[in-house]
């Protein structure tokens, strides 16, 4: 660039208004496909903690208990996992970005949890045996095996010993 395209530049410059702008005192407006940050329907949320399991960044917290749904906007990375997983469609992305603030604080939205729904009891009908299940399961006798037989060994008849008589000699 010349000296003389340079000093143009510069001159110009100096009658445009500025580029940029005064964020935050001037909130900056949304362009198409700014994700911004998450918000909720809390009349519809179910506290099934859907979002909490699926934010990598684990911003959300959902205690069914207190029914709150709570987010660290600081953590949010805006990915939109909360929204695409939140099963009753009740969270969104605002395109505007969240507020500044001096403290990092969590926003806390109260809801009301749904009541868990309770099965209805059936009472299951009795079940008749079948003739070879009862068979089966009547008490079974042992049967006392023979016992074997002992024989007691023969006993040798002994040849009484003639008792020797001293001679009288
Ligand atoms: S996924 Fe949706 S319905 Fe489930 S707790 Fe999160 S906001 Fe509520
Ligand atoms: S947009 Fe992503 S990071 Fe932010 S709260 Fe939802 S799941 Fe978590």
């Amino acid at each position: 660039m010349s000296y003389l395209a340079f000093a143009l530049e510069m001159l110009g410059n100096m009658f445009k208004p500025p580029v940029t702008t005064d964020y935050p005192i001037k909130p900056r407006t949304p362009v198409e496909g700014d994700r911004g940050k998450v918000v909720i329907d809390i009349s519809k949320c179910i506290f099934c903690g859907s979002c909490q399991r699926n934010c990598p960044a684990d911003a959300i917290t959902v205690n069914r208990a207190k029914g709150t749904w709570e987010i660290n906007p600081f953590s949010c990375v805006q990915c939109r996992g909360c929204v695409d997983n939140c099963p009753k469609k009740c969270l969104s992305m605002d395109p505007m970005y969240t507020a500044p603030a001096t403290e990092k604080a969590n926003i806390l939205v109260q809801g009301t949890p749904p009541p868990i729904p309770q099965r209805p009891v059936v009472a299951k009908p009795p079940v008749a045996k079948p003739a070879v299940a009862a068979e089966a399961s009547a008490p079974v006798v042992p049967v006392k095996a023979a016992e074997p037989k002992i024989e007691a060994p023969a006993v040798k008849a002994e040849t009484p010993v003639a008792a020797e008589v001293p001679s009288k000699e």
